[in-house]
């Protein structure tokens, strides 16, 4: 039996008896589908300054940094399919337990597992736009065309500031997007918190909403984070091996309840 069965179990019962959850998620979601987090033991911060690379300021001054890492990365991103734990997520909402998906990650995974109602509070991945001329192509297309060309070019006004559209440091968040998350975090009857340092603000306030209203919080991630200690319950370890381990003692109670005894 894995030691984490009895907080398993715990928060099994708080999901099963919840109609409006509500689940946020970090890149930590992600890791098992081959994308490096930021923070964390394999976390991209250890190869790049991320305020370097990514914030609207050094991006102004320079947006080929942001394009030389994006040619990197862009085997690893466009390879990434969702993992169990993506999938585990959209079971709970299709058993009727959760209502949204909140997250941090722009990689569009959740949406491709089947998870009908996710709010991207960091932006998303599918689209590029050019500073200058407003222009808007889709990511793969600019994506194809680092090899040759980087920065790469706006087809119709030729000027190089394509800018994903992604929220980098130093820009504000979708404010629609924010406002609708922390009215979940209002009404939720429980949060479960997944693969996320929970530092980066303003998004980790909304945890911190819900538990400072008494909603219950369930934190799943594979190291400490600052809301553990008032966390209701911590699943400590990697999300593809926990939550679809989760799904099953919500959806199909007595069965997976009495292998676990
Ligand atoms: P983060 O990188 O700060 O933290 C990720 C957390 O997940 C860490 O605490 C790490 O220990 C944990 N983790 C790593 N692998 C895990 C696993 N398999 N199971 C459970 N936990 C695991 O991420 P964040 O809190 O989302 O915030 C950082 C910012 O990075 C966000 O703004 C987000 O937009 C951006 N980001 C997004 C992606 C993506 O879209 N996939 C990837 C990297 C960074
Ligand atoms: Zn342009």
């Amino acid at each position: 039996m894995s030691s984490t069965a009895p907080e398993l179990q715990q928060a099994a019962s708080l999901l099963r008896d919840a109609h409006h959850g509500v689940v946020f998620t970090g890149a930590g979601v992600s890791a098992e589908s081959g994308i490096p987090t930021y923070r964390g033991q394999d976390g991209l911060w250890r190869r790049y300054d991320p305020y370097q690379v990514a914030s609207i300021e050094s991006f102004r001054a320079d947006p080929s940094r942001y394009w030389q890492v994006a040619l990197e990365r862009g085997r690893e991103m466009r390879q990434a399919e969702p993992n169990p734990a993506h999938r585990a997520i959209a079971g709970l909402e299709e058993a009727g337990h959760v209502e949204a998906v909140v997250t941090q990650n722009t990689d569009g995974l959740h949406q491709r597992a089947g998870s009908p109602q996710v709010l991207e509070l960091h932006g998303n991945a599918r689209w590029v736009r050019c500073l200058d001329c407003g222009a808007v192509e889709p990511r793969p297309q600019v994506q194809a065309r680092l090899e040759r060309e980087l920065p790469p070019r706006c087809l119709l006004c030729r000027r190089d500031r394509l800018k994903p559209t992604v929220v980098f440091f130093g820009e504000p968040l979708p404010q629609d997007v924010l406002r609708r998350s922390f009215e979940l975090a209002e009404d939720c009857d429980v949060m479960l918190c997944v693969g996320s340092s929970l530092v980066v603000r303003p998004a980790a306030d909304i945890p911190w909403r819900a538990l400072r209203r008494g909603a219950p919080v369930i934190v799943c991630n594979d190291e400490p984070t600052p809301l553990d200690a008032r966390a209701t319950v911590v699943l400590r370890g990697r999300a593809g091996e926990l939550l679809p381990q989760l799904l099953e003692l919500v959806v199909a109670r007595p069965a997976a309840e009495s292998a676990l005894r």
